[in-house]
């Protein structure tokens, strides 16, 4: 099985995902890709063979979202604050020793 990494990029990177061959964009920030490779990965694919990477990947681009969002409005948006807890919600269960609790 493939080895999936998050990386950190400050540019987007445009390329066919290396799994299922699909062209895939990649936002700058937060990226999955393949570890010996570091070639990207699509979402569909990291949610398969990385659930717990791609749910991780969620949070941080949800928790990034509504960050921009607290810099503009004292108070974040209701359905912002959702996201971001239904993305923490997901993380949390899709981590393999996952309990939903600390
Ligand atoms: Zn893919």
């Amino acid at each position: 099985m493939s080895q999936l990494l998050l990386r950190y990029s400050p540019t987007p990177v445009e390329a066919a995902c290396s799994l299922c061959g699909q062209q895939a964009t990649l936002p700058a920030g937060t990226q999955l890709v393949l570890a010996e490779a570091g070639q990207p990965v699509c979402s569909t694919c990291g949610q398969h063979h990385a659930p717990s990477l791609a749910a991780l990947l969620q949070l941080a681009e949800e928790a990034e979202r509504v960050g921009r969002i607290g810099r503009h409005t004292v108070f974040p948006p209701y359905t912002a604050l959702l996201d971001l807890a239904r993305a923490a919600d997901l993380y949390a269960g899709s981590c393999p020793q996952g309990h939903g609790g600390a």
